[in-house]
This record gives structure tokens, sequence and C-alpha cells, in this order.
């Protein structure tokens, strides 16, 4: 299978309303372009330097989306190249976005990162403190951000029991969120959730944004 096709298969067996973000991290521009030539157009990156080096490289109507963990000191050049941030795990870095986008003046898309997992090593704020910070946002504490919705990564476990108990309680929240804090704000309503080996139970509990790289590009060699 070579990407288009796989583009294909993946768009044929995904609901409409589920966007697909290709996670392009460590793939050459010439990979990014043959996806893009099969019509993809929104490109998902993790390290702030590959962004950097492929954004300019690419055509114009990429929309690119910073999937990774995002250190506050790196806001200042990924803010202005990205159409969505997926990771906001902190007060303090969407303190540092909305900064940037008051200085560029544009209001810059997020989602709140809510940690789902059971591993120790995966970023996320807890329930509690994503709801304290979008009490926050919605007394316009942050008025350069606009958040769009919630992103999660489950447990990498070949549980899918566990895995799919994890996307029904980030789901759940969003649930909760989109009828009550934010039952007036129309731009609020994306859950990123599902990668390559867990994405059909993502989107069997309400995704609608899955971050695809593998299963588009095949497997990823990292340089050692
Ligand atoms: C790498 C990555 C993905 C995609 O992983 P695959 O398993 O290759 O689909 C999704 N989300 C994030 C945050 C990633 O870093």
């Amino acid at each position: 299978m070579n990407i288009a096709e796989n583009i294909t298969a993946l768009r044929e067996g995904l609901p409409g309303r589920v966007k697909i973000v290709a996670v392009s991290k460590t793939m050459g521009v010439e990979r990014i372009m043959e996806a893009y030539q099969a019509g993809q157009r929104i490109f998902g990156e993790n390290k702030v330097q590959e962004l950097l080096e492929k954004q300019p490289l690419l055509p114009d109507d990429v929309e690119w989306h910073f999937i990774g963990h995002l250190q506050t000191n790196k806001v200042k050049l990924v803010v202005p190249l990205v159409k969505l941030i997926h990771a906001v795990d902190s007060e303090k870095l969407l303190q540092h976005i909305d900064r940037e986008g008051q200085r560029i003046g544009r209001k810059i898309e997020c989602l709140l990162q809510v940690k789902i997992a059971r591993e120790e090593s995966k970023f996320g704020l807890r329930r509690e403190d994503a709801t304290r910070l979008l009490k926050a946002y919605l007394q316009d504490e942050f008025r350069f951000v606009t958040i769009r919705g919630l992103m999660g990564m489950a447990t990498f476990t070949s549980d899918t029991e566990q895995v799919g108990k994890e996307f029904a309680f980030l789901s759940a929240f969003y649930r909760e969120l989109k009828d009550g804090l934010f039952a007036h704000d129309d731009g609020f309503r994306e859950v990123s959730m599902g990668m390559s080996g867990d994405y059909d139970i993502a989107v069997k509990n309400g995704s609608t944004m899955v971050r695809i790289g593998s299963l588009i590009f095949g497997e990823r060699t990292y340089a050692t």
C-alpha cells in the first residue's frame, strides 16, 4: 500500500465528522507531498525544529498542527506557523501562547491536553485543573487564545478495554463541558483522540480528530 491508498482507505472507514491529522514527524518532504497530492491538508508535527524545517518547503494551504509537548520558550517559534496547538498542558503554557497571540494580533487555537493514561510519562492536565483553566478562559483571562476542545492520549497497551475506558472518560468530560460551561460557545467542539493503534476505539467514543502517523506513512525509523 502506498501513502495515497492508505489515506483513502482510512478516510473511507471514518465518519465524515472525523478529521484526519496526518502525523508527519520524521517523514521527509517528499513523502508529505505524496499525502498532500492525495488531498491531505492537515499535518501534525511534534518537534519544533522539524516543523521549522518543513513548513517553508510545503504548500501554503497546508494546515499545520503542533501535537507534541510544547516548551514555553518555543511558543514564539511555533505560534505563527500553526493552525492548532493540540497539547496545552499547563496554565503557564497557555499564558505564553496568549501573550504571543497578542503580540502578533491573532487568536491562537488550542486544545487542552487532559491526562487519561495510566503511564506517569504522559503529559496532561488533571480534570480539576483543566476545569479551573477553562473557567478562567471563559472569564476572559486569555483573550488571544481560542480553546477548541480537548486532547488525550491513551495508555500504550494491548488492553483495548482499558483504552476504551480512557477515551470514554475524555469523551464524557468533553460532553459535560459542552452541555455546561460551553453551552453557548460553538467554537468548543473538538476531541482529539486516537492514533494508528487505537483510533477505531477513539472514534467509537466520539473522537472528532484522529492523529495518524504510521498507518499513513509506514513505520517510523528514528535516526540514532
Ligand atoms: C506520533 C504521534 C501520533 C501518531 O502516532 P502513530 O502511532 O504513528 O499513529 C499521534 N499523536 C501524537 C501526540 C504523537 O506524538
